[in-house]
């Protein structure tokens, strides 16, 4: 019964998007830019380099069904140390997150790293319906997401390589 173990949860709403790529990446809205640096503000120990890539970032691809972009970040920013580990996308979450309500139904943003990067502003019904638009960033709350514990999946050779 995988429905009952978080990694496939997590993986579950990171991958639902119908992601298309846009012909020109183009620059992130005001209102993304301000989702993403209120979401590192609240985020321990994130450090300077995910604020360099927030600043490089720009947006690749849109989803179909709602407010969702993958980001790309300048290659030559810095990496996010304490997400670097590991290219795995369901750890690849920030903790702080943005919740809203929108005639009674929640929205959340989350922001999604990968291999260290900037790689996804998702912005969504946990409920998996369809999210034509977002309330002003006003409306969010900032919500510390849990992530389930890591299991022990990494090697004595990455733990080197963190240290
Ligand atoms: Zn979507």
């Amino acid at each position: 019964m995988t429905d009952s173990d978080p990694l496939n949860a997590v993986r579950v709403t990171f991958s639902e998007h119908r992601l298309v790529d846009l012909p020109q990446p183009r620059p992130l809205s005001a209102w993304e830019t301000g989702a993403i640096t209120r979401m590192l503000d609240h985020e321990p120990g994130i450090g300077r380099c995910a604020y360099e890539q927030a600043r490089s970032a720009v947006t690749t691809a849109v989803c179909l069904d709602c407010p969702t972009i993958a980001l790309s970040v300048d290659p030559a920013a810095c990496r996010i140390p304490s997400l670097a580990r590991t290219s795995e996308p369901r750890w690849g979450a920030v903790t702080a997150s943005l919740h809203a309500k929108q005639d009674d139904v929640l929205i959340v943003a989350m922001l999604h790293v990968m291999d260290g990067a900037l790689s996804e502003l998702e912005v969504s019904r946990p409920d998996g319906e369809p999210l034509a638009s977002v309330p002003p960033l006003t409306d969010f709350e900032v919500v510390s997401v849990p992530v389930p514990s890591r299991p022990q999946v990494h090697t004595d050779r990455e733990d080197q390589a963190g240290t």
